[in-house]
């Protein structure tokens, strides 16, 4: 669609409406941002399977990463309003920032993709004494429980339906990879009262930074 919508464009110039060459721009703009989105889960997935993924961590505020993964969504995200909330008890995490974003950014794509338009979807995170928790959840139609540890599969897609939603199968094998380099873990649940999709990172606690100070 992008090399059709870009022909049509030079082909077709003089003779198209402002509306119309708009249409096409936006379907290039979009077309290629999911392009570079399924190429940056690739590479992703790539340097996960010869384990040359390492996490380069660095102390972090989770909001600012949640944030930039919001940020992201916003043009998938046009027809949902995400809620950020991320307990003020939360501590600085000892994080690979940029694979915690593409995790919580594939996440948050998916809820975007199944989930309706209209309905909320939310990113919650809290500590509790052993971990960090960290929420995505929302009121889609939910993932059936027989597949919930598949999903975590590569290219497993639930069923046929979600061939016309674009998509490889490729982003929660690669959100437990990221997870996982961080000593996590990751599982799916139903949401609230059941209903929708509520996806679990549980992650250690950030080391006390106080013991490295020597
Ligand atoms: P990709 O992420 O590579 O673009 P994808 O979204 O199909 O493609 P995954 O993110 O790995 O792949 O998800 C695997 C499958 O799990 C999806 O195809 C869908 O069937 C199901 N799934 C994932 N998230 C949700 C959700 N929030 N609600 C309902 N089903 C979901
Ligand atoms: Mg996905």
């Amino acid at each position: 669609s992008i090399m059709g919508a870009a022909s049509a464009l030079i082909s077709y110039d003089e003779k198209l409406e402002p509306e119309g060459r708009r249409d096409l721009a936006q379907t290039i703009q979009d077309e290629a941002e999911r392009l570079n989105r399924f190429v940056q889960n690739l590479l992703d997935m790539t340097k996960l399977g010869s384990g040359a993924l390492k996490p380069r961590v660095d102390w972090v505020d989770l909001r600012d990463v949640a944030a930039a993964a919001v940020k992201r969504t916003e043009r998938l995200a046009r027809h949902h309003t995400i809620r950020v909330d991320i307990s003020h008890t939360l501590p600085l995490m000892s994080i690979d920032a940029v694979l915690i974003e593409q995790a919580l950014f594939n996440l948050l794509d998916n809820a975007c993709k199944y989930a309706p338009p209209g309905s909320p979807i939310k990113l919650w995170a809290m500590n509790t004494r052993e971990h960090i928790v960290i929420e995505v959840s929302d009121q889609g139609p939910g993932i059936p429980p027989e597949d919930r540890e598949k999903v975590f599969d590569m290219f497993y897609r639930v069923n046929l339906a979600d061939s016309q939603t674009a998509g490889t199968g490729l982003g929660l094998a690669i959100c437990r990879g990221i997870i996982e380099a961080h000593g996590g873990t990751i599982k799916a649940e139903p949401g609230l009262h059941g209903a929708g999709t509520c996806i679990i990172i549980h992650l250690p606690l950030p080391p006390d930074p106080g013991m490295s100070i020597q």
